[in-house]
C-alpha cells in the first residue's frame, strides 16, 4: 500500500524518537553531498537510537519508498542522496562508546565522525588504523559502507581489514550483530535465513568467484564477494564493508585500535617523470614503508601559502613528489633503511632531490596539503569544477607506470585539466579532472575520457574504485567492468539480504544513464 508522504511523515513524528523533517528546505539541503548531483529526497529522518531506525524501516519497506543511510556526506560519488528516505546518522548516533585498549578495540555509533575516535584515542597512546584526508568530516558508518582506506592503508588495509563487529538494520526491520566469526553472528530468524541464502549463492559461485578475484591490493568496487567465504566460515561483515548501504544499514560497529608507532620518519621525494615516480614506488615497496603517497606539482601548487614550512618544500622545480613514510620502535633502523633506499634511488638516476623532514612541524606541513588539497580542489573559484568519475582507480603494482602514462595520454587527448595524488604505494592513483559540466563540450569531453580511462583499467587488471565506492558514477559500468557473471552474482546478493529493495536503490545494482548526467547539480 503507497502512503502519500505527509502521512508518512506524521507516523514518522509520531512513532520515532528523532527528528522528521519533510519540508522544502531540508529536503533541499540533503538532496546534495560532495558530489556532482543533485536528486531530492522524500524526507529526512535524524535517527536517535536503533529503534528508531528499526521503525523508520518498516515504515519505508511497508511503504515501498527507499531508505538511503547518510553519514559526513563525504562521498564522492552521489551514494548518500537519492529519491527516499535519508537517515543521517551523524545527529544523534554519533558517540565512541566504548575504548578497550585491553581488547585493543573500540565501539562507535555509526554517524560518529572519525576525528573523534581519533581525538578519543590520542591521550591514551592509541589510533584507529584506518586514516582517510576527510577524517574531520566522514563517519565510522559510511567508512564502512564503502571501505574507505587511508593513507597508510599499505600497512594497514581498508575498513574491512578492521571490523570486529557490527549492528545493523536488515530492510524488513530486523536488528543483527555479524561478525567475522559466523558462529558469533546473533541473528533473528528471517536474517539467518537471509544470510543463509547469501551464503549459499557464494559457495555455489565459488569457483568463479576465486577466478575473478580482482588482482589489485585494494577494491571497493561492486560487492566484495571475493572474500567472505573461508573455508566453511561466512563473514558477513566482508560483504556488509563496501556495500554503500544497499544491504544493511549499520548503527554501531567495534573495531580494532592500536598502539601508535614510537617512531615516525617522514620523506619527500622529487621526481622529473610519472613514469621515473611509478618505478620508484615499485623499489620503495621493498623498504616497508608505512605510506608512498604521491602529490604532483599542479596539486602542490593548490597548496601554497598554507604555511611557509610546506612552503618550503613545495617551491621547487619537480613533476611529482612521493612522501614516504616509516613506522617503527627503533630510529635507528628506520634511519638505516631510509638512507639505503636514498641510495638505490639515487644510483638509478630517479629522484631528483630527497629531504629527510626532521622535525614534526615539517612532516605535518607537508601532510597538511595532502590533507587540505583534495578538500580545496573541491571548491576552485572558476567554471572548471572537480568532476569525480576516474578518480579512484587502481591497477595491479606492476602497472602502475602504464596506468599514470595511460591517464595522462588520454586527459591529454580530450583537453581535461587534472590533477594526480593519493596512494601509489598500492598501485591506487586519484585522478581529480576540472571540467565544466555546464557546457556540452565539457560533458561530452568527461563522458568520453571516463569510458577510455574505464577501458585503460580493465585492460591493466585493475577496479574502477578502490576505496570511494561506485554510487551513482561507476555503477552503470560495473556489468561490464566485472562481466555478466559477476554482474548476476552482485544482484543475486542483493536480492537475497533485501528482497524488498528498498535499500539506496541504484547504487551498485542499478541501470542509470552513464553518468546520470541529467541530475548533475548546478555548481
Ligand atoms: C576531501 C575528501 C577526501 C577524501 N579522502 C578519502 C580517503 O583518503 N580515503 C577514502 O577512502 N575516502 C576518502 N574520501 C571519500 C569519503 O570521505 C569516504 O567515502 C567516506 O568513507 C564517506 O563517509 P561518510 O560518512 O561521509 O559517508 P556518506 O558520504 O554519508 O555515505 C557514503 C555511503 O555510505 C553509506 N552509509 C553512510 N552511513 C551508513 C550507515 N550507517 N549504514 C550503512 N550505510 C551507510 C551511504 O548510504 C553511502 O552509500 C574523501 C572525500 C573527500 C570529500
Amino acid at each position: 500500500m503507497y502512503s502519500p508522504f505527509s502521512t508518512i511523515e506524521k507516523d514518522l513524528r509520531r512513532q520515532i524518537s528523532g527528528d522528521v523533517w519533510f519540508d522544502l528546505e531540508k529536503r533541499t539541503e540533503y538532496s546534495t553531498a560532495t558530489c556532482m548531483y543533485r536528486v531530492m529526497p522524500v524526507g529526512v529522518v535524524a535517527p536517535r537510537t536503533p529503534d528508531d531506525v528499526q521503525k523508520v524501516v518498516r515504515l519505508a519497506r511497508d511503504n515501498e519508498i527507499p531508505i538511503i543511510a547518510r553519514g559526513g556526506a563525504t562521498g564522492l560519488v552521489g551514494q548518500a542522496i537519492g529519491f527516499g528516505i535519508i537517515l543521517d546518522f551523524t545527529k544523534y548516533m554519533n558517540r565512541v562508546v566504548k575504548i578497550s585498549p585491553d581488547t585493543l578495540s573500540m565501539t562507535a555509533e555509526a554517524g560518529c565522525i572519525l576525528n573523534d575516535v581519533v581525538t578519543a584515542l590520542q591521550p591514551l597512546g592509541m589510533m584507529y588504523p584506518i586514516d582517510p584526508q576527510s577524517a574531520k568530516h566522514c563517519s565510522l558508518g559510511g567508512t564502512i559502507a564503502t571501505n574507505a582506506a587511508g593513507s597508510h592503508g599499505l600497512r594497514y588495509g581498508s575498513t574491512k581489514n578492521q571490523i570486529k563487529s557490527m549492528t545493523v538494520i536488515l530492510s524488513n526491520g530486523d536488528l543483527c550483530i555479524i561478525n567475522p566469526k559466523e558462529t558469533e553472528n546473533v541473528l533473528t530468524a528471517e536474517a539467518s535465513k537471509r544470510f543463509a541464502k547469501a551464503k549459499e549463492i557464494l559457495s555455489g559461485n565459488r569457483e568463479t568467484i576465486e577466478r575473478q578475484k580482482p588482482k589489485v591490493e585494494k577494491y571497493s568496487s561492486g560487492y566484495n564477494i571475493f572474500e567472505p567465504l573461508n573455508g566453511d566460515n561466512f563473514d558477513a561483515t566482508r560483504l556488509v564493508c563496501g556495500s554503500e548501504g544497499t544491504l544493511a544499514i549499520v548503527t554501531e560497529a567495534t573495531m580494532n585500535i592500536l598502539a601508535s608507532p614510537r617512531v615516525v620518519l617522514t620523506v619527500a621525494a622529487y621526481f622529473d617523470s610519472y613514469e621515473k615516480t611509478a618505478e620508484a614506488t615499485q623499489i620503495a615497496r621493498e623498504y616497508s614503508p608505512s605510506a608512498i603517497e604521491l602529490l604532483d606539482k599542479s596539486y602542490t601548487e593548490v597548496g601554497r601559502g598554507l604555511s611557509p614550512t610546506s612552503d618550503r618544500f613545495i617551491s621547487r622545480d619537480f613533476q611529482t613528489m612521493l612522501l614516504l613514510e616509516f613506522e617503527g620502535d627503533d630510529a635507528g633502523v628506520l634511519r638505516r633503511d631510509i638512507q639505503r633506499l636514498k641510495e638505490r634511488l639515487s644510483r638509478t638516476n630517479l629522484i631528483i632531490d630527497w629531504i629527510l623532514l626532521e622535525s614534526d612541524a615539517e612532516r605535518e606541513s607537508l601532510w597538511m596539503v595532502r590533507e587540505v588539497v583534495s578538500e580545496q580542489l573541491n571548491r576552485l573559484p572558476s567554471k572548471e569544477r572537480k568532476i569525480s568519475t576516474v578518480e579512484d582507480g587502481a591497477v595491479p603494482i606492476a602497472n602502475l607506470p602504464a596506468y599514470m602514462a595511460g591517464l595522462k595520454k588520454i586527459l591529454d587527448k580530450f583537453g581535461i585539466t587534472f590533477t594526480l595524488y593519493g596512494h601509489a604505494g598500492m598501485g591506487h592513483i586519484h585522478c581529480t579532472t576540472l571540467v565544466d559540466i555546464q557546457t556540452a563540450s565539457g560533458r561530452d569531453r568527461i563522458s568520453g575520457a571516463t569510458q577510455d580511462v574505464f577501458e585503460l583499467i580493465m585492460k591493466l587488471g585493475g577496479v574502477l574504485s578502490a576505496e570511494h565506492g561506485d554510487g551513482f558514477v561507476r555503477t552503470p559500468f560495473l556489468e561490464e567492468a566485472f562481466g555478466k557473471e559477476i554482474y548476476s552474482i552482485f544482484k543475486e546478493v542483493k536480492y537475497s539480504l533485501d528482497p524488498e529493495g528498498i535499500l539506496n536503490p541504484q547504487k551498485i545494482i542499478g541501470k542509470q544513464d552513464r553518468l546520470f548526467l541529467h541530475d548533475i547539480k548546478e555548481v
